[in-house]
């Protein structure tokens, strides 16, 4: 039985759903340690018995990433994983502290377990990220990997399978269990005077739930809804728009993303013959961005989409897909003409974006941009926040900080910025 009025409701239990969750049960992240860049030391230690979130957020340094789209993301990033990007690994510089004096009365919700999209992704995979930048304060991926007796260690990437049980695991361990509501579907939020309504279905089949709260927390993600060609056929049984875990035959991957090189990868470790269509330059395309030390695989399909056909594998640059039959002929335009291939299967694979089809239309002001402040996760509506890419950052590394800096806006207690807010109701 759902409470039907609640201080804080935070949609989406991915990695940043889980930090607001931390933060708003009353952690904050404090600096410990000796920083190794002695600029950014020498301004945390005169302030280390406040919280990170309490300080104006220092302005970027050589010694921050500079991958980070949100200058919260980047600082936290900087203490959390010090000299992370430059292949290094120093320990973490921050602690968590408890306050339950802060705590705010909340909910998570979530379609899935906790840990968001990490359960969905398709197994066999390794994430793009060295292991220990998947990690949130409270427990290192170290620990919890030591604590189930099989770790080979995490500064390498980590089959992306162990990250969902991760995220599972430290919401339990800190306590926040009981503020996570599993298998529920958020499908409409909207202001009601002081206060967001929120309505969905879940967990059982048939359930439908409305709720009440004053501050509506989004951390949806992006991996819900995937971009579309909006080709005829794209709706063709054959055609997916997820990297397909199992399958025979051809396959047409279109795209040139990290999800395009995973489908790629896939399929030739089952023997698929795969044809590639792609509009990107093969040196600029994110797989070619990848250190290829750590990412030998990404890494030489970005050089074979350079080279002539391969055993098993055909690139098509600068190539379209028009138009797929339902008998799997696929359509294609290059400047120079038009082919036709026959597949079992075409994943197309050209992006995802947050869904924010539960908020009413008139309060998004482009397709599907929400503003926010970059600092307090503040969005122009009274009691609206939004984090993860909204705010800039998609990356665990950096959505970390975001969920941290809401809810200690929310509780209170964080140099705030003011934001000019619109009133909640949109009348
Ligand atoms: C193939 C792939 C590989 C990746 N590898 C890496 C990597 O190596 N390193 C890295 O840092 N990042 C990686 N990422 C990005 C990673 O997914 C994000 O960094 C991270 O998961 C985003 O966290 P989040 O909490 O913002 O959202 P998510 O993890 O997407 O969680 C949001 C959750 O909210 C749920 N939700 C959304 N809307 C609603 C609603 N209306 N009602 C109920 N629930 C809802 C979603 O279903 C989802 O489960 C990868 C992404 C993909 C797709």
């Amino acid at each position: 039985m759902l409470p039907n009025q609640i201080d804080t409701i935070v949609i989406g239990n991915g990695p940043a759903g889980v930090c607001a969750s931390l933060g708003l049960a009353g952690y904050r992240p404090y600096y410990r340690g000796v920083h190794p860049d002695p600029v950014l030391h020498a301004e945390l230690f005169s302030a280390r018995h406040v919280p990170l979130t309490q300080m104006p957020v220092p302005a970027a340094t050589p010694g921050m990433s500079a991958r980070a789209g949100n200058p919260v993301g980047r600082f936290f990033d900087a203490v959390h994983h010090p000299v992370a990007d430059h292949g290094g690994r120093h320990a973490g510089c921050l602690e968590l502290r408890h306050h339950p004096e802060r705590a705010v009365n909340h909910l998570v919700l979530g379609s899935g377990q906790p840990g968001g999209s990490w359960n969905r992704m398709p197994p066999g995979m390794r994430t793009l990220s060295r292991g220990y930048w998947m990690e949130l304060p409270g427990l290192t991926m170290e620990e919890w990997g030591r604590s189930q007796g099989r770790w080979p260690g995490s500064h390498d990437p980590i089959d992306r399978a162990e990250v969902a049980g991760y995220y599972g695991d430290l919401v339990e361990r800190m306590g926040l269990l009981e503020s996570f509501i599993s298998g529920v579907t958020v499908t409409r939020a909207e202001p009601d005077g002081d206060y967001w309504r929120v309505a969905g279905h879940g967990p059982r089949e048939g359930d439908l739930f409305t709720l009440r709260c004053r501050r509506l927390v989004l951390a949806v993600g992006m991996y819900d809804r995937v971009k579309r060609l909006g080709i005829p056929g794209e709706d063709s049984e054959c055609v997916t728009h997820r990297v397909p875990a199992q399958g025979e035959g051809p396959l047409l991957v279109v795209g040139a993303g990290l999800s395009a090189g995973d489908a790629i990868l896939m399929a030739r470790a089952q023997r698929r013959p795969v044809i590639h269509a792609f509009v990107d330059d093969p040196e600029q395309c994110p797989m070619a961005r990848l250190s290829p030390d750590i990412y030998t695989d990404y890494y030489s399909v970005a050089r074979q989409m350079a080279e002539p056909v391969t055993d098993g594998y055909e690139p098509l640059p600068g190539t379209r897909l028009v138009a797929v039959d339902p008998d799997g002929t696929c359509h294609l335009e290059y400047p120079a003409g038009r082919t036709t291939r026959q597949v079992a299967q075409v994943a197309v694979l050209i992006g995802s974006l947050p869904d924010l089809s539960l908020l009413p239309p008139d309060m998004l002001e482009v397709e599907d941009v929400i503003p926010t402040d970059r600092r307090t996760f503040r969005t122009p509506f009274a009691g609206l926040y939004a984090i993860g890419p909204m705010a800039g950052d998609n990356f665990v590394r950096f959505i970390t900080g975001h969920g941290f800096w809401a809810a200690a806006d929310i509780a209170g207690d964080s140099v705030a910025t003011s934001t000019p807010r619109k009133s909640a109701s949109l009348n």
